[in-house]
């Protein structure tokens, strides 16, 4: 990969020159506006720290949600630049608005080291436009702020893996227009993925699970090829057994789909494992009565929440020999306490494949979330990616736009 890193714009050197860091600080906020995970902030520190250490005048772009018809409160950076603040021990200023007469003033003003954060850049309807020439030109808006006082070009560093694969404005065309380097985090994001794609060690196992078989289907279909063994739980599973011919209640099945996980099952049969036991309950709830039926045997008016016991020893075992582990998608309703075992079973048996030396990988904003929600210890994964969809996409064999950008 012919792509500029940080280090080669240290090398150069930024004091003073003003810098677009495109971030992603796309976290969880519960209905009090309060931050439930901090793990893209903390991903996004290393970067900026670096950049506004050696001096640089830092501008940051991020989005927060997904913000319909302009600036909506809801969906303010607000509590973002403050966490970044604290994270990064300096000041984050935030702008008032995204390329307005706010931001223009705050950018000027920059002195170097400062750092200011644009508020949501969706708050902008161009950002996501299909429309080519609208995205280039909030790219060019965004360009300008970071534009030295002599005309000279400022500098884009690409640094929010989890939107890599998003053909937007603060993402791909700004890269179009000004120098552009791979900030740490999109660097290591890519070498791991590389890792997973190219020279996997075996056994290669992948452990996919998550609400829907369509978010996922196409990396099923990609890795299933290429995986020893190919674990599935989560809602996702109930498509299949479903497939399998069995009855799964009211459990979230994707009935268009249930043929193609008929073709995937005849084809991958040897490689694809499904749960054995599964717990259902009653309502989807969080003080729904737990109950662990086996999975060929789901009651009628009960849906399955989690996998069983017995599913969380067999993959345990399939997963104790392993050398390479991908895990996307919680194995269950992991936020509520009493369906959580069987993704923390499974997070366990991965933690204990890597202490015996294995490579493993985590991917998916909410699996990565259950990690720390269940208190296992993130580095007893080799990586926790911060980007769910970017490394699905690029599992798929795809091609992500922000990075072929930065190739060029
Ligand atoms: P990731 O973000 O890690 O890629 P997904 O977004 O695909 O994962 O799926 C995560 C969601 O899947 C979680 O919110 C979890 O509650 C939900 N989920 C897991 N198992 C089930 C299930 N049996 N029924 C309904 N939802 C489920
Ligand atoms: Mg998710």
């Amino acid at each position: 990969m012919a792509v500029a890193t940080l280090d080669d714009l240290l090398a150069e050197g930024v004091q003073g020159r003003g810098l677009l860091v495109r971030c992603d600080l796309n976290v969880p906020l519960d209905d009090a506006g309060v931050i439930t995970d901090h793990g893209r902030i903390i991903a996004s520190v290393p970067t900026l720290k670096a950049l506004a250490e050696a001096g640089a005048k830092v501008i940051v772009t991020a989005h927060l949600g997904r913000p319909k018809g302009g600036p909506d409160p809801k969906f303010s950076l607000a509590p973002v630049a403050a966490a970044l603040g604290d994270k990064l021990g300096r000041h984050v200023q935030l702008a008032g608005d995204v390329v307005g007469t706010d931001a223009l003033a705050r950018a000027e003003g920059l002195t170097d080291g400062d750092v200011l954060l644009l508020e949501n850049i969706r708050f902008d309807e161009r950002e996501t436009s299909k429309d080519d020439a609208q995205r280039l030109a909030l790219a060019r808006e965004l360009a300008a702020l970071v534009e030295g006082a002599d005309g000279s070009p400022g500098v884009f560093v690409s640094d929010g893996f989890g939107v890599v694969h998003r053909k937007q404005a603060s993402v791909y065309d700004v890269a179009t227009l000004v120098p552009h380097y791979a900030g740490t985090l999109v660097a290591a994001e890519v070498k791991v993925l590389q890792r997973l794609t190219s020279s996997t060690e075996r056994p290669y196992a992948v452990v996919l699970g998550g609400s829907k078989v369509s978010d996922k289907l196409a990396v099923i279909e990609n890795l299933a090829s290429k995986a020893d063994s190919l674990v599935i739980g989560g809602g996702m599973c109930f498509t299949f057994l479903a497939a399998q011919g069995a009855s799964v209640g009211t459990s979230l099945c994707q009935e268009e789909m249930i043929d193609t996980c008929k073709r995937l099952l005849d084809t991958y049969g040897d490689v694809i494992h499904l749960p054995v036991d599964i717990v259902v309950a009653d309502k989807f709830a969080a003080d729904a009565e737990p109950e662990t039926v086996s999975s060929d045997r789901i009651p009628d008016d009960k849906m399955g929440l989690d996998i069983g016991p017995q599913s969380v020893k067999r993959f345990t075992a399939l997963l104790s020999n392993a050398k390479t582990v991908f895990w996307n998608g919680p194995m269950g309703v992991f936020e509520f306490p009493a369906f959580s075992a069987g993704t923390k079973g499974v997070a366990e048996a991965i933690i204990g494949a890597t202490g015996k030396g294995a490579y493993s990988v985590v991917g998916g904003g909410d699996s990565a979330a259950a990690v720390r929600q269940l208190g296992l210890p993130e580095d007893g994964f080799s990586h926790i990616s911060t980007g769910g969809g970017a490394s699905l996409e690029y599992l798929e064999g795809k091609q992500l736009p922000g990075i072929q950008v930065l190739e060029s």
